[in-house]
């Protein structure tokens, strides 16, 4: 800060004092008070110079999964140049995975990544901008609606919450280094690649017995580990794995570690009334303990369900004009990169729909 300018300020301040009793001891006062006020002149001078204009959006889309992905490519060929916030993960789950060999046009399989890469080049080339940030605050009760990614706050007429839901995890060491080497959170997606091999499964609800009876069109045994002594599962999911002969369920035991180096070749087990523990020889572990939908930035905005997930009317609709919802943040039953791409697109059609009436 400029010495002269608390200088100039003090004799201004020692100037307009009523009764100064004291000449110096105004000046020093003065000098004091003007070094405080010139201070805060001057970084508020500063954040004015740094403050950048709100940016107007006619779309904004939250996440950037197939769904949102997916709605990007329909808003762009539209032309309503949607901004896509990444989020903390851009391109979403599959990013986490390796070989997609069940998304249609791709007979030779796809690795996820390159499947997302794929998505967000299709979305760029039809005038969508991506900024790999997260949104931090959303304000949907304004209109426009307020969306702050990252530190700056942006409007916008419409908005796509895509933003997904992340597969919980038991949070040992081994998981994260053999995750995509045997670990995997998704069935449907990577059941295949353990053609007769024995497997586990950890989970008592309707997802663990809904993997473990899919797995066992590949895999020569499925052992369902469940941790306590009873499961959640409904009575007709319960009764299929009952029945298949394939499938052990195995309660009141717990993992305690994940072998394998390259690959997981077994698993540590401890037998929770006893702390009797041993070693499973299986090649894979499938996680179906739940997810964890990603809305915890729209807790107060919009009306969510007992778990979390967004409630939506309609198939996309919220409560909220120009809210729209697509995918896995929605979606606890089918949670597949198809389905959430499907919905992606419905969402952009929407959205399309509601600009147009709004012109
Ligand atoms: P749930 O929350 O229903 O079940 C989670 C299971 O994982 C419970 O058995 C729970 O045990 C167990 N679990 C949780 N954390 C751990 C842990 N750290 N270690 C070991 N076990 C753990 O989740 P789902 O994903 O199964 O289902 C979610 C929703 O989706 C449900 O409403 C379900 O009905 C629905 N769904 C429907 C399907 C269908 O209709 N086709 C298919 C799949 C899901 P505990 O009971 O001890 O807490």
């Amino acid at each position: 800060m400029p010495k002269e300018y608390s200088k100039s300020l003090a004799n201004c301040l020692c100037f307009y004092n009523p009764q100064p009793s004291d000449k110096n001891t105004c000046a020093s006062n003065a000098m004091k008070k003007a070094l405080i006020l010139a201070q805060s002149l001057f970084i508020s001078s500063m954040q004015c110079a740094t403050i950048r204009p709100m940016k107007h959006h006619k779309l904004i889309i939250i996440g950037s999964g197939p769904a949102g992905y997916t709605a990007a490519i329909y808003a762009g060929r539209a032309e309503l140049s949607p901004l896509v916030a990444a989020g903390p993960e851009p391109g979403g789950q599959l990013t986490t995975t390796t070989e997609v060999e069940n998304f249609p046009g791709f007979p030779n399989g796809i690795v996820g990544p390159d499947l997302m890469q794929a998505m967000r080049d299709q979305a760029t080339k039809f005038g969508t901008e991506v900024v790999d940030a997260s949104v931090t605050k959303v304000n949907l009760k304004s209109t426009p609606l307020s969306i702050t990614i990252g530190d700056e706050e942006h409007t916008t007429d419409c908005v796509i919450i895509a933003t997904g839901a992340s597969a919980l995890w038991l949070g040992q060491t081994n998981e994260q280094r053999l995750r995509g080497k045997g670990v995997s959170a998704c069935a449907t997606c990577d059941g295949f690649f353990f053609k007769g091999k024995a497997v586990a499964v950890v989970g008592g609800g309707d997802a663990a017995m809904e993997e473990a009876t899919f797995l066992t069109k590949f895999a020569n045994h499925v052992t369902v580990l469940v941790r306590s002594d009873k499961l959640r599962a409904s009575k007709p999911m319960i009764k299929r794995a009952e029945e298949n002969p394939k499938i052990t369920i195995r309660y009141n035991t717990v993992v305690t570690d994940i072998l394998g180096e390259a690959t997981v070749t077994g698993l540590k087990l401890k037998h929770v009334i006893d702390s009797t523990e041993e070693e499973l020889p299986v090649g894979g572990l499938f996680l179906a303990i739940g997810h964890r939908p990603n809305t915890d930035v729209f807790r107060d905005q919009l009306e969510l369900d007992q778990k979390g997930y967004i409630v939506i009317q309609n198939q996309v609709l919220t409560s909220i004009p120009g809210v729209f919802v697509a995918g896995d943040v929605a979606d606890y039953r089918y949670r597949q990169a198809i389905t959430a791409a499907g919905w992606g697109c419905m969402a952009a059609l929407e959205a399309e729909k509601f600009l147009s009436h709004k012109e």
